[in-house]
């Protein structure tokens, strides 16, 4: 069978904070013309590389803001996140742990470091990925699925030191916990170097992989280093890859939601009038109530 190959590797070319505890590379949409269409269902990436935060008493992070209409995800490499949100919902994503929260018709939020975490400082990294609702969907209650490291199937590779880890989707025949509302695969790849494992994906499914950390090449040829994005061509389904240094690597690969997109902050809909709902709902405080 034909490998699978890359339509393009993107280089991300700036940082920016969000709020102020997350210094971040926008991947998706990103800056070089790759569309929340072209990726969907994932509509967002955000990628805070391992960075620094010096001793803070006071939490760095993003305050209270509303979401509706996708779901956020949360991936903490290094560090914790700790979140509250209107629904009474609340929790500490800890060190390879991920927080799938499906905000549909609306939630308010906010996202520190964890208190503990914050007084001591330390290097901090986290992936943050937006993943569409579809219509039918979009208005449905919110919800939380809290994935730890530890509940993740493994699926061993070589020396048992590299891995491939299922966040959502499957892998090999391994389900990861994750429910979706789509079909969609999210997967963890940690390979030392010269390990290597192969992936399948149906062609019309977006796929693409950020790596974090080392580098690796792809079908044996291509090389992608740390924080490079490969997007790959919607054509064959199945491509390898294998660490040229000791690496990790986030696979995303998902069926493509095919509707409309308005977005604007952060609220995404289908139709321009739905947007101006989410505003209007969102002023007359309609996604609830939650303290600074
Ligand atoms: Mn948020």
């Amino acid at each position: 069978m034909a490998a699978k190959y890359i339509e393009r590797i993107f280089t991300p070319s700036g940082k920016h904070f969000v709020g102020d505890g997350f210094l971040v590379q926008n991947v998706i949409p990103g800056s070089q013309g790759l569309s929340m269409e072209r990726m969907s269902p994932f509509i967002l990436l955000d990628y805070n590389e391992p960075h620094y935060f010096p001793p803070s008493e006071t939490p760095r992070g993003v305050g209270v803001h509303p979401h509706r209409g996708f779901e956020t995800v949360t991936i903490a490499y290094k560090g914790k996140v700790e979140h509250h949100d209107s629904h009474g919902g609340g929790g500490v994503i800890e060190e390879g742990d991920v927080q799938w929260m499906t905000a549909a018709s609306g939630v308010l939020h906010k996202e520190f470091h964890e208190k503990q975490w914050s007084s001591k400082g330390g290097i901090f990294q986290m992936v943050q990925l937006w993943v569409n609702l579809p219509s039918k969907y979009k208005m449905s209650s919110p919800k939380y699925q809290t994935i730890s490291g530890k509940e993740m199937p493994v699926y061993p590779i070589g020396d048992n030191v590299s891995e491939v880890r299922v966040i959502a989707g499957e892998y090999k025949s391994l389900k990861g916990k994750a429910s979706t509302f789509t079909p969609l695969h999210l997967l963890n790849a940690r390979l030392q170097t010269g390990a290597g494992t192969d992936f399948s994906f149906p062609p019309e499914f977006n796929t693409a992989l950020l790596v974090l950390s080392g580098s690796i090449s792809i079908n044996g040829k291509e090389k992608v280093q740390a924080n490079q994005f490969a997007l790959f061509k919607n054509e064959d389904e199945e491509f390898e890859i294998s660490a040229m240094e000791d690496s990790e690597t986030l696979i995303l690969s998902g069926e493509p939601l095919r509707e409309p997109i308005a977005a604007q902050g952060p609220f995404v809909m289908n139709t321009r009038q739905e947007l101006m709902q989410a505003f209007d709902d969102f002023k007359k405080g309609k996604f609830g109530t939650l303290q600074d």
